[in-house]
């Protein structure tokens, strides 16, 4: 059997043996759209068990089966970091959604502030995007997309030590180191709308002992490009770049 050309996330448990049924979309993109038949090679993950090689035995329009034969990678989990976004438009949204899986968020939550332009999100569509992009870049793990809170509520309930990198455009040309004493622990990263934090979740903001004020350097990013800044600066720093 070659090795696998395609990474599938699967709910399904995943061990030496293991027949792992497809949903009906699963069956139609390996079949129907890449065209694999039985004999064919999946790469395999569910974001506990690791990635496994599987091999089709069955393959139908509506369905499909799976053996798992070996495993090829062990499960790795990315550090407890959640990204914290102000939705905006909807391609640009679609890219948070799927940088931050591949740079590592833990956990993704979609916030409404003051000026967030949008208030809905598909948090479906979301969660795919994020599935989307753990099987094009090789990881195990799959962040959860979170429905969209308010801000204000988010901070008001903010779980025990859980710091909080509070990218401020305010700040934008001054300091942009984290407190290294703190790496190992939850963090969150907050990324604000097009149009910026209100002046009352700034003072807000400023009185948590948990969120610490950060720039992303000298010029005003867009949310989207602010958000992968901010992973960077934070997985260099505090994460696995280190
Ligand atoms: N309309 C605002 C800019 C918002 S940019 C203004 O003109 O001031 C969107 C978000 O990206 C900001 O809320 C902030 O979280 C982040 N961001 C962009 N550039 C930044 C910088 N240089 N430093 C820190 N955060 C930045």
């Amino acid at each position: 059997m070659k090795p696998a050309k395609i990474r599938l996330f699967v709910e399904h448990p995943l061990g030496e043996g293991q027949s792992v049924p497809l949903e009906r979309p699963q069956a139609h993109y390996l079949f129907g759209v890449m065209r694999l038949s039985v004999g064919d090679a999946v790469a395999l993950f569910n974001g506990r068990d690791g990635e496994w090689q599987a091999e089709v035995v069955e393959a139908g329009k509506r369905g499909g089966v799976l053996t798992c034969q070996a495993q090829s990678g062990e499960q790795r989990n990315p550090p407890d970091l959640w990204l914290m976004f102000a939705p905006i438009k909807k391609a640009r949204t679609d890219f948070i959604v799927e940088k931050s899986a591949e740079m590592g968020a833990s956990t993704i939550c979609p916030v409404q502030t003051e000026f967030t332009n949008s208030e809905r999100i598909r948090q479906d569509r979301l969660q795919a995007h994020a599935v989307e992009a753990a099987e094009q870049c090789g990881g195990t793990y799959v962040p959860e997309v979170k429905g969209l809170a308010r801000l204000d509520r988010v901070l008001a309930g903010w779980p025990d030590g859980r710091q909080l990198m509070f990218c401020d455009e305010a700040l934008a040309g001054g300091a942009s180191a984290l407190p290294s004493g703190l790496a190992g622990q939850p963090w969150a990263i907050l990324i604000g709308p097009e149009g910026g934090f209100s002046d009352t979740e700034r003072k807000r903001l400023s009185e948590l002992e948990f969120a610490h004020p950060v720039a992303l350097g000298p010029r005003i990013l867009r949310a989207d490009t602010a958000a992968v800044a901010a992973m960077t600066l934070w997985q260099t720093q505090l994460g696995d770049w280190q």
